[in-house]
């Protein structure tokens, strides 16, 4: 039996080395995100690990309001890489209300929740 937290740990081990991988099925050439042991695409089950380019742009995108002594606003958005998957996230380096669709984004591993996580910052800052 296939452990199905596999490809989801291959991920977070990256992270955890300040790298960012994207599963990429062998068969059709597609890249999918979250990461999972079968292809969603064509049911390839043969599935390698690249390095992601970091480029994206903001697909969407909102502010997420909070009180100040809660830590104030945040954006959160859905980011599509270049290599065409989408990651919910957020951009980062920016006021919330200044992060618009289709902006220049890169990637970075920053921290969420106490764990590594893929966050964005604007790509020309
Ligand atoms: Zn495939």
């Amino acid at each position: 039996m296939t452990d199905a937290a596999g490809p989801d740990k291959v991920f977070r081990n990256a992270l955890a080395n300040q790298e960012i991988l994207l599963p990429r099925c062998d068969d059709c050439g597609a890249y999918h995100f979250f990461p999972r042991v079968v292809c969603p695409w064509c049911h390839g089950t043969a599935i390698s690990w690249q390095r992601a380019s970091g480029r994206g742009r903001v697909h969407t995108t909102t502010t997420v309001r909070r009180k100040p002594e809660r830590g104030g606003d945040y954006n959160l958005c859905m980011v599509e890489l270049e290599e065409g998957v989408r990651m919910m996230s957020r951009v980062e380096n920016i006021a919330p209300d200044d992060v618009v669709i289709d902006m220049e984004v890169k990637a970075f591993v920053g921290e969420a929740e106490g764990e590594p996580a893929v966050l964005f910052r604007p790509a020309e800052e």
